[in-house]
């Protein structure tokens, strides 16, 4: 009986897969929702099959909802690659409708659970600690508990560790689907590790001289990448772009910045922070920007590395000002 049920079990699976891949024959699609997975599936999928990223040039994730032409892309997508329920939650309802084959879950991966690290609010961090009152910490507190519904932190395309996991998946999963593509595929990862190792060698001499460095960021976005290359910033303005940082939090943050210990504050290309500009006036911080999302970089094989590196330069060319 149990011989049978597994039999039957393995017979639903490859069922499952020979009408998914099917589908593969005839058409483009891996869907993703922000630019930087879909770095990664190109590299991938390179000479193979093409990517769709959902979300428009400065659009936030965290924001973001879903028009008519994203759902029939989803409906439509042979592999959906996203992050999970807690950063894209616009895309929870329509994937619910696909087979689970035809999406990968990044966070849910079990390469990834093993690098996931917390929420800022989730431990005692220095940002933290250096709240001036309880109050603003309960507050701060309950924005993201309502919000995340999770205690780590879900920005996991930060992290060049993550990516390889997320590659390794993509290619996983089209080699099942289409194994006449597999010398391409194969080398398509291979290229792909090996252009993250050399990437490494050329950011750690970027960033090595800024260890140390004083800076805030505009929201908790580059806790991976941070940790990966050693750079720890004093604070950031908010947890969640959506919500407006409270009086307190901004008054500390000033305070910060009038003690001259502060060399940066990094806002982002899409969010227009008058807050950011209102509470630095005259106190003669440098100001940069971060982009967690690839803006303007193009979809190709190298452009997840090209993301990173183009992070890197971010990063010094505000903290290497005087
Ligand atoms: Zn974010």
């Amino acid at each position: 009986m149990i011989l049978w049920k597994n039999l039957r079990k393995i017979f639903m699976l490859v069922l499952g897969i020979f009408i998914v891949c099917l589908s593969f024959t005839t058409r483009a699609a891996i869907v993703t929702s922000i630019k930087p997975i879909g770095f990664i599936a190109a590299s991938i999928a390179d000479g193979i099959t093409l990517v769709k990223i959902l979300l428009p040039e400065g659009a936030s994730v965290h924001n973001y909802a879903l028009r008519p032409s994203d759902i029939k892309h989803l409906q439509e997508a042979d592999l959906v690659v996203w992050i999970g329920p807690e950063m894209e939650s616009f895309m929870k309802k329509p994937l619910e409708k696909l087979p689970t084959q035809n999406t990968i879950e990044i966070s849910q991966l079990p390469g990834v659970q093993s690098l996931l690290l917390l929420d800022q609010s989730h431990k005692e961090s220095r940002y933290i600690d250096q709240l001036p009152n309880i109050e603003n910490h309960i507050q701060f507190k309950n924005h993201e508990y309502h919000h995340y519904h999770n205690k780590y932190n879900m920005h996991l395309w930060m992290s060049p560790e993550i990516a390889i996991q997320i590659a390794m998946a993509i290619h996983s999963k089209l080699l099942g689907c289409m194994p006449e593509n597999q010398d391409q595929l194969n080398a398509n990862l291979q290229y792909f590790k090996a252009s993250i190792l050399t990437m490494n060698k050329t950011i750690n001499q970027q960033l090595a001289p800024l260890k140390g460095s004083n800076y805030f960021v505009f929201h908790d976005a580059y806790t991976y990448f941070e940790k990966y290359y050693s750079l720890v910033p004093t604070g950031y303005f908010t947890i969640n772009p959506e919500i407006q940082p409270g009086a307190q939090h901004l008054h500390y943050i000033q305070m910060q910045l009038l003690s001259k210990k502060i060399q940066c504050v990094f806002t982002e290309p899409q969010f227009q922070p008058i807050v950011v500009k209102a509470i630095s006036r005259g106190t003669n911080v440098h100001f940069g920007i971060l982009d967690p999302l690839g803006t303007e970089i193009s979809i190709s094989k190298d452009s997840y590395v090209k993301f990173l590196v183009k992070l890197s330069t971010q990063y010094r060319s505000c903290l290497q000002e005087d």
